[in-house]
């Protein structure tokens, strides 16, 4: 396939947001806030609602605060991935789904470079793979075959246009009905059940080595090194 063409008809487009979904949004916050009210973290409960309202936060504290997390605290590029983010998917390009990822980073606009910057900085280090990066405003449907999210509006907006949408279980998602994944590994499989369900043939992933993440560290030099390190390299 040409690297400049769009997915052919027959590949499967999975659509993933980023916040709650590739990345634990709610514990890069958590650090925030602890770090600019000078508590412990663990002194925080834990996140039940959509804008942390059991945090005492209004929508507009939580603006302020949000600003601060992206401006100076810089959660874009430091928040921790959702275990095994990665690795599931790389193995669903590998048996050829199309990862286009999808995000709602640019709700505020005094940040877009700081934003787009640090989202794509993340994404090289983290290791996800993807063919598109969708920066969207409020309309949330980028035409893929299934999506997977964690917001409750994105989930019920996107299935309401007749969209299938995994929930990628979070504290404030649990009211919708399923199809529901509480780990990538449960994404990996339900996303290879909707392939079949389409009449798509899923091929066993080839023998490859497994060091998912040294395949992209391979073709990214480290700065001031002009040869790609080997796959046995620290991702430090
Ligand atoms: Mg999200």
């Amino acid at each position: 396939m040409m690297a400049t063409s769009g997915p052919a008809a027959a590949e499967f487009v999975l659509g993933v947001d980023l916040d709650g979904v590739c990345g634990d949004h709610a514990a890069a916050f958590r650090a925030v806030v602890a770090a600019e009210w000078n508590r412990d973290p663990e002194s925080l409960p834990p996140q039940e609602t959509w804008n942390f309202h059991e945090w005492g936060l209004t929508d507009e504290s939580f603006d302020e605060l949000h600003r601060r997390a992206i401006l100076v605290h810089r959660i874009f590029a430091t928040m921790p991935p959702v275990e095994g983010v990665a690795e599931a998917l790389w193995r669903l390009s590998d048996a050829g789904v199309w990862i286009r990822l999808i995000t709602h980073r640019l709700y505020a606009n005094w940040s877009h470079a700081v934003a787009v910057g640090d989202t794509v900085a993340w994404l090289d280090e983290v290791g996800i793979p993807y063919r598109d990066l969708c920066f969207l405003g409020r309309k949330p449907e980028v035409e893929a075959d299934a999506y997977i999210d964690d917001a409750p509006h994105n989930v019920v907006e996107l299935r309401r246009a007749g969209n299938t949408v995994v929930v990628f279980d979070q504290p404030y998602n649990r009211h919708l009905d399923g199809p529901r994944a509480t780990s990538w590994a449960e994404v990996e499989q339900l996303v290879t059940e909707l392939r079949l369900a389409k009449g798509q043939a899923v091929q066993e992933r080839l023998g490859f080595d497994d060091d998912l993440f040294g395949r992209l560290r391979t073709r990214i030099p480290a700065p001031g090194r002009s040869e790609p390190s080997d796959s046995s390299g620290d991702r430090g």
